[in-house]
């Protein structure tokens, strides 16, 4: 708790009510803040879910906002979802007021140690395998942030033992101020968000602000493998590099099939790469940055191995589905972007039926021509982007316009061979035709859980 920040009496606003706004909202209202919370969406739209915030006190002016409204503040909190440089957003720090997102405040507010994790690809999974680690080593542990739980809505459970474990986004490092990390970790810069950040440098800009404020007290953790994260290494905390490809000075690197941790020219032997239960070269990385991460905090080798052996993995990240007629299915829904659809490309030897498209991010798809041409012998498209990545990858691999899910699962399975993988890894957003990424993810595994039972019941009735 660095930089105490005192709420009572303080004018809040709290802009967007998903999960994260109406935490940060019902946080403030407990410390006796006047918050006004403000949504684009009506009382209607947003049903039920405002009940608290009304018990709390807290003002509501929905369905809209007034200009006024965000410059009579003390303190605004956007919710990850709302533009930094939203014209509001501007006029109001134009005049003074102090905007912040969900984690500078928490981050205020926060007892022990934190670990923050960013990086385009790999957040999730290398949170949740730190936390898992940790926690099974004895450590008292929260994971939060974005990955699910908004950090403000567990710091008061936060104890000068505790470890938090946090998964960062730019949209939250974009509007920090103190917030500052014991450890941090910096996984990969891969284009991704430019429908909002608009420029690679300007994304990779945001996610650098993880070390801002870390001090010669503090670890940084890099990927070495990465051209674009290796020239954002921080001045102040101790840097330490992850590498599946070259020893590093310090840090965490693959040597003969063994994963290794240097410090102070001393070397451990940490886990053998078999005993990684995650499929790709890139959970191989996850899983470097982690080790890292986790040795810096305390965790001692044979812990460490314990706990990544014993890591199931996360839902909707190239996710095993099921086994029909020797052909298997991966869900890979979390795949929004094109490098995490390269990274899944690559996890597999061949054979490769693979559902492309929803909504674009600004993407280029012109680069999955080479792996497709290598791996893949369908590619199924769906979503609004299936017109532009058919123009970008046609003539390296056959394409089949399937235009939703379901038809794309039916013609693949039809399509597949004995062998074969049918993989959904979409390298687009969902929003065109699910709620979101975990939805898409559900609606296929239903889809494969269906042609299983099919499966089942004709081979049952022929037995
Ligand atoms: P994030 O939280 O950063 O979105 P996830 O762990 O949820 O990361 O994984 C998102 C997608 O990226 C999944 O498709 C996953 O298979 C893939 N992925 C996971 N780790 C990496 C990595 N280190 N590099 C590239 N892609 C990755």
């Amino acid at each position: 708790m660095a930089n105490p920040f005192e709420l009572r009496g303080k004018r809040v606003l709290v802009v967007g009510l998903a999960r994260t706004g109406m935490a940060a909202a019902l946080f403030c209202a407990a410390r006796d803040a006047n918050v006004t919370a403000t949504d684009a969406r009506t009382g209607n739209e947003i049903g039920e879910a405002i009940a608290p915030l009304r018990t709390a006190g807290v003002s509501l002016e929905l369905g809209g906002h007034r200009e006024n409204l965000f410059l009579e503040q003390d303190l605004i909190i956007p919710s990850p979802g709302v533009p930094a440089d939203a014209p509001l957003l501007q006029a109001a720090r134009a005049s003074g007021v102090t905007i912040w997102s969900e984690v500078e405040l928490a981050d205020r507010f926060l007892d022990g140690r934190l670990i923050g994790i960013t990086g385009s690809n790999g957040k999730t999974t290398t949170t949740s395998l730190i936390e898992h680690i940790l926690k099974n080593a004895g450590f008292s542990t929260i994971l939060a942030g974005n990955i699910g739980t908004p950090l403000i809505s567990r710091v008061e459970q936060t104890t000068d033992n505790t470890i938090t474990v946090v998964e960062l986004s730019s949209f939250q490092l974009e509007l920090i101020e103190t917030f500052r990390p014991n450890i941090s970790v910096f996984l990969n810069l891969t284009p991704d968000h430019l429908d909002r950040h608009h420029t690679l440098e300007a994304y990779g800009r945001a996610k650098k602000r993880i070390f801002e404020n870390q001090t010669e007290a503090d670890s940084a953790v890099l990927n070495a493998d990465d051209a674009a994260t290796t020239p954002l290494a921080p001045a102040k905390p101790h840097v330490y590099w992850f590498s599946r490809k070259q020893r590093v000075a310090q840090g965490a690197f693959v040597r003969e099939n063994e994963i290794v941790f240097r410090h102070n020219d001393e070397e451990e032997t940490v886990l053998k790469l078999r005993e990684i239960p995650l499929a790709g070269a890139h959970n191989v990385e996850n899983v470097l940055a982690a080790v890292a991460a986790v040795r810096l905090a305390g965790a001692d080798p044979a812990a460490i191995a314990k706990g990544v052996r014993s890591f199931a993995g996360v839902e909707h990240r190239l996710e095993f589905v099921a086994e029909i007629g020797r052909v298997r299915y991966y869900n890979d829904s979390k795949a929004t972007n094109v490098d995490a659809t390269l990274k899944a490309l690559d996890a597999f030897p061949g054979r490769i039926l693979i559902v492309l498209g929803g909504k674009d991010k600004n993407s280029d798809y012109t680069v999955l021509q080479k792996p497709l041409r290598e791996k893949a012998i369908l590619a199924l498209l769906i979503g609004a982007a299936a017109e532009k990545i058919e123009k970008q990858i046609t003539g390296s691999v056959a394409i089949e316009r399937a235009g939703v899910i379901e038809r794309a699962v039916q013609i693949a399975s039809h399509a597949a061979r004995p062998g074969d993988v049918v993989l959904l890894a979409p390298a687009c957003a969902s929003f065109d035709q699910f709620q979101d990424y975990e939805h898409r993810g559900r609606v296929f595994k239903e889809l494969v859980h269906q042609l299983e039972k099919q499966a089942a019941s004709t081979t049952s009735g022929r037995g």
